[in-house]
C-alpha cells in the first residue's frame, strides 16, 4: 500500500461524510443489504481463505464467521430505523414549557482494526455497526490472516459504496501511518500491547476509542453442585476451548479452577471428549484449526518448554512444526508464576488449577486482571450471586461457554485490561454514534411587553 493512499482515502471519506449521504436511512439499509449479499455470494471464497489462513473447517467457518455476520447484519437491518430515531428526554418542570430529545449522530470517519483469529467476522461485524450508525469507514484487516485480508480488500469495493467504505491492507508501517491521522472514532480488536499503542495515538486528537482486547478467561467448575452433569460440562469446556480456532479466541477458556478431589475425574472426562472430537490422532483431524503462524507456534511451544510446566502435562503436548499443529493439551497445576499462568495463552493448552475449596476461585480471580469473561459451571445460586457481585469481568456465562458472543441483545466487551467499550446489536450502533442532547425551549411565559421590543426612534 502506497502510504499516500492513506491520506487520499481519508480525504475521500471526509468529503463523502460532509455531503450527508451516509446519514440517510436509505444509504444505511442499502449498504447492509449489500453486505449480506457480499457474504452470501462469496461463502465458498470465505471458507477457502479461512482454511488457507487458519485451517478452519467449513462448519466452524460458517458458525463463527459467515453465520455471525449474516445474523448480525439482518438484526441491524431490521432495527436501524428505530435506533436512529431521536428519543424523548424529560426536562425539569422548572424550564416548562420545553422538551428534550436524545439524537444519535454518526461520529464521521472511523477506523476499524481487525485481529487475525476471526478475520472475516471481526472485520464485518464492527463494520455493520459503523454503517448502521451512518459513518464512513476504513477497515484495516490483519496482515497475519493474509488470504482473508486480500479477500476483504478485493471484495468489499465490489459490493459496498467505495466513496464511503474502504479497506487498507498492510503491516505495522501502515497501521502506524493510520494511527497518525485524525479519526472521529477508532474501533480496535487485538492485543493489550497494541491496544495501549492505539490509545496513546488516539489521545493526541482526543479520539474516542473502543478496545476489544483479550486476557485470561477462567472457567470455575463447582463440580460438587453438578456432578450428575459432568459429561455435559466436559463437552462444553472442550467445545469452548478447542472448538473456535483451536483456542485462539479472546473468549476461549484460558484455565479451569476445580476442587482437588474432582480434578482427576475432569481430566478423564476431557481426555475422552478430546478423543471423541478429534480421534486418536488429532494431528490428522480436519476439525481442528491450525496455529496461525510460526511466531505463535514458537510462542506456544516455549510456554510448554519450561521444565516445571512440561512436567505438569497430563494429556497431549505433541507438536508438528511443519503443519503448525499443537495437540489439545491438559496441564495439571503448572506453576502460577510461569508464563502460561501469567500471560494470555491463546492456543490449545489448558491448565487445570486445583483448589481446596471452590470458594477460593473468587479470590484467585480477583487477584488477577479483570477477565473478558468468566465461565462458571455451578447449580449453586448463592455461589452464582457471589461470583456476580464479588468479581468484575466483561461478562459472566453460567453453565456454558462462548454462546454469549452471538447474543445480539447482550453487550460484548471487556473491562479494565480486557477492554474498553462494548458492541453487538444495538450496542454496536451506540458505539459508533454520538448521542446529542437537544433541548427546545419556548419564549412563553417570559415574553416582554410588545412596546419594549420596538426600536426607540
Ligand atoms: P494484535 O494486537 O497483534 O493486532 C491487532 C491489529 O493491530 C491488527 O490489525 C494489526 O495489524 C494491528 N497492529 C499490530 N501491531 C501494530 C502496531 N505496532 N501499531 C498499530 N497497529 C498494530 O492482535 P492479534 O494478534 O491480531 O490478535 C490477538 C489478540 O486479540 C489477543 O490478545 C486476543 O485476545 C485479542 N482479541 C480480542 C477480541 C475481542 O473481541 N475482545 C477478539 C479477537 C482477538
Amino acid at each position: 500500500m502506497d502510504l499516500n493512499m492513506v491520506d487520499k482515502s481519508i480525504a475521500v471519506l471526509r468529503e463523502t461524510f460532509s455531503t450527508g449521504k451516509t446519514r440517510s436511512l436509505a444509504w444505511r439499509k442499502t449498504q447492509l443489504r449489500a453486505l449480506i449479499k457480499l457474504v452470501r455470494d462469496n461463502e465458498e471464497e470465505i471458507f477457502k481463505a479461512l482454511h488457507q489462513d487458519l485451517g478452519k473447517h467449513p462448519v466452524e467457518a460458517y458458525r463463527d464467521e459467515v453465520g455471525v455476520v449474516l445474523k448480525s447484519a439482518d438484526y441491524s437491518l431490521n432495527r436501524v430505523q428505530k435506533w436512529m430515531a431521536p428519543r424523548k428526554g424529560d426536562i425539569p418542570l422548572l424550564f416548562f414549557p420545553a422538551n428534550g430529545e436524545v439524537m444519535p449522530e454518526p461520529f464521521g470517519v472511523v477506523l476499524i482494526f481487525v485481529s487475525w483469529n476471526f478475520p472475516i467476522s471481526l472485520a464485518l461485524d464492527p463494520l455493520i455497526g459503523a454503517i448502521s450508525a451512518g459513518n464512513t469507514v476504513i477497515v484495516k484487516p490483519s496482515e497475519i490472516a493474509q488470504n482473508c485480508s486480500s479477500f476483504l480488500a478485493n471484495t468489499i469495493p465490489k459490493y459496498l459504496d467505495t466513496e464511503a467504505i474502504k479497506v487498507i491492507e498492510g503491516g505495522v508501517d501502515v497501521s502506524e501511518q493510520l494511527l497518525q491521522q485524525k479519526w472521529d472514532k477508532i474501533f480496535f480488536t487485538g492485543s493489550q500491547r497494541v491496544g495501549r499503542i492505539v490509545l496513546t495515538a488516539a489521545a493526541k486528537h482526543l479520539t474516542p476509542v473502543t478496545l476489544e482486547l483479550g486476557g485470561k478467561c477462567p472457567a470455575i467448575l463447582d463440580a460438587k453442585s453438578i456432578s450428575s452433569d459432568m459429561k455435559v460440562v466436559a463437552k462444553r469446556i472442550a467445545g469452548g476451548k478447542w472448538g473456535p480456532c483451536c483456542g485462539q479466541a479472546c473468549i476461549s477458556i484460558d484455565y479451569v479452577l476445580v476442587e482437588d478431589n474432582y480434578s482427576e475425574y475432569l481430566i478423564d472426562s476431557l481426555r475422552r471428549i478430546i478423543r471423541k472430537f478429534y480421534g486418536e490422532k488429532p494431528e490428522e483431524s480436519i476439525s481442528l484449526s491450525r496455529i496461525v503462524n510460526r511466531n505463535n507456534f514458537d510462542r506456544l511451544s516455549r510456554l510448554m518448554s519450561d521444565p516445571l510446566v512440561a512436567n505438569s502435562i497430563v494429556h497431549g503436548g505433541s507438536t508438528n512444526e511443519e503443519k503448525l499443529f499443537i495437540e489439545p493439551t491438559l496441564l495439571l497445576n503448572p506453576p502460577l508464576d510461569s508464563e502460561i499462568m501469567t500471560e494470555e495463552i491463546f492456543g490449545p493448552l489448558l491448565p487445570i488449577i486445583t483448589l481446596k475449596n471452590i470458594q477460593e476461585s473468587i479470590g484467585f480471580i480477583k487477584s488477577r486482571p479483570k477477565p473478558l469473561v468468566i465461565y462458571a459451571f455451578t447449580q449453586n445460586e448463592t455461589f452464582k450471586k457471589q461470583i456476580l457481585t464479588e468479581t468484575s469481568s466483561g461478562g459472566v456465562v453460567f453453565n456454558d461457554t462462548m454462546i454469549h458472543f452471538i447474543c445480539d441483545d447482550l453487550p460484548f466487551g471487556g473491562v479494565g485490561q480486557s477492554g474498553l467499550g462494548r458492541y453487538h446489536g444495538k450496542y454496536s450502533f451506540e458505539t459508533f454514534s454520538h448521542e446529542k442532547a437537544v433541548l427546545h425551549r419556548r419564549f412563553f411565559p417570559e415574553i416582554e411587553p410588545r412596546n419594549k421590543l420596538e426600536p426607540s426612534f
